[in-house]
């Protein structure tokens, strides 16, 4: 099983050959500054008590308050929020928001609980870190399975210990429980904005054939966008299972069809096929947007896409890397790729804290300008240091970090 912490700290290394930085400064970023780890212990519907693992990782704060995600999943562990802890200080300052990287997670299946069970383990995740998060301190959101209306159990429970009332602990909020406009497709928007920029600059065709892993919050609506922009996506996949439709899908009707279904499989005109064949599809762009560690050293040489844009957190490993590049695909970094929701997540944040509510056309415009911004200037960097994007951006968030870690050095 591959340690995705581990993966994390090999492309800090390899980042690290491309420029040298301070050795001091970059020992201060191999380990977290926190790990927190909670028992969450729950009356289940039936009488019975079960005590969950859950976990917080503070990474660093130099540029601000610790930011990221709770993931819900049955294989999180503290390993895996460490990797995605530190991604998000690197995405945080490759986007240039005034966040320092976080993240939480609990070892559980969702699928295994009533919704009832699962707002008490989101008010117990809260009881057992309330004093340890804040507007100032460490400001989470969703992630894998988390979504808006736990975001709102958590706000809320949050408010109940603490009497805090500026609502900016958590993000990711429903709107009217104090959530930005455009939070639910700011992932899959900052991805396209970046996507629509570097297209031509790598050599794709104005309309490309798309394979996406992943139909959840970024995965559905990256799928959204695209199709919407013209792009034909012939094939998706979900936990259980991948379709397959050569001419295209039509993700409206895909919608459709899985809200009355619950599932996309059996979609008409699409044929099944298991998730390892759906990332070797033949395609202009592969889009992970599910788990870490999905393209390895087993399936890289098998990969036929032009390019790979990571909205999914690490799912890339380095030496896949490394087999990608030789062979001319390129891949556009989860740090770079997935960090819109992170972004509008901070503007609800400062929405919160100013006690402002911006228009949608507000959010998507603000969320555009840095995304195009930073995308060229990781082309850029990649270019004039002879590298690939995720060296570029992990050397320009490094620089960022080091510029604000300077006083403690
Ligand atoms: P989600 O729970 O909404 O959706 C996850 C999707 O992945 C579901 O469609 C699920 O069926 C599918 N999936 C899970 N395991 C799979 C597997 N083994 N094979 C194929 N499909 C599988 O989660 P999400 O919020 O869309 O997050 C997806 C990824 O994007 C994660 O890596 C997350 O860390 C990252 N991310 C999310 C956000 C955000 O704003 N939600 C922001 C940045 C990065």
């Amino acid at each position: 099983m591959n340690n995705p912490f581990q993966n994390a700290m090999n492309q800090l290394e390899r980042a690290t050959k491309v420029k040298q930085f301070n050795p001091e400064f970059i020992s201060l970023l191999t380990q977290p500054e926190r790990e927190i780890r909670i028992s969450i212990p729950i009356t289940m519907d039936n009488g019975s008590l079960k005590v969950f693992e859950g976990y917080r990782v503070q990474y660093n704060n130099a540029r601000g308050p610790y930011k990221g995600g709770i993931r819900y999943h049955k294989d999180t562990d503290i390993n895996e929020v460490k990797a995605l802890a530190f991604w998000m200080a690197l995405k945080c300052a490759v986007v240039n928001i005034p966040m320092g990287g976080g993240k939480g997670g609990v070892t559980v299946d969702p699928r295994e609980l009533s919704k009832g069970e699962i707002e008490k383990l989101s008010r117990g995740w809260v009881k057992m870190m309330a004093r340890d998060i804040g507007p100032k301190i460490d400001v989470p959101a969703p992630d894998m399975n988390t979504t808006p209306e736990i975001m709102a159990w958590m706000a809320d429970e949050y408010v109940k210990i603490t009497g805090d009332k500026t609502n900016a602990t958590f993000t990711g909020k429903p709107i009217e429980a104090g959530g930005s406009e455009g939070r639910g497709p700011a992932t899959g928007l900052g991805g396209f904005y970046v996507f629509d920029t570097l297209r031509s600059k790598l050599h794709l065709p104005e309309s490309c054939k798309i394979v996406i892993q992943g139909f959840g919050n970024v995965g559905g609506n990256a799928a959204n966008i695209l199709f919407q922009n013209g792009h034909k996506i012939i094939a998706i996949s979900e936990v259980d299972g991948a379709i397959l439709k050569e001419d295209g899908i039509d993700i409206n009707a895909l919608n459709e069809y899985k809200k009355v279904n619950g599932k996309i499989e059996g979609f008409p005109g699409s044929r099944k096929i298991s998730n390892n064949e759906l990332l070797i599809l033949e395609c202009d762009v592969l889009i992970p947007a599910a788990m870490e560690s999905q393209i390895t050293e087993k399936n890289a040489n098998d990969i036929k896409t032009k390019l790979v844009m990571e909205l999914a957190n690490g799912p890339t490993t380095p030496e896949a890397d490394d087999i990608l590049f030789g062979r001319g695909i390129s891949v556009i970094p989860d740090i770079l790729a997935n960090a819109g929701g992170v972004t509008v997540s901070t503007f609800e944040w400062e929405q919160n804290l100013k006690g402002e509510h911006w228009n949608e056309i507000d959010v998507f415009a603000k969320l555009k300008t840095i995304m195009v911004n930073e995308a060229l200037e990781i082309y850029e960097k990649a270019n004039s240091l002879k590298t690939d994007l995720r060296r570029a951006a992990f050397i320009l968030a490094l620089e960022r970090i080091e510029e604000e870690e300077k006083e403690r050095l």
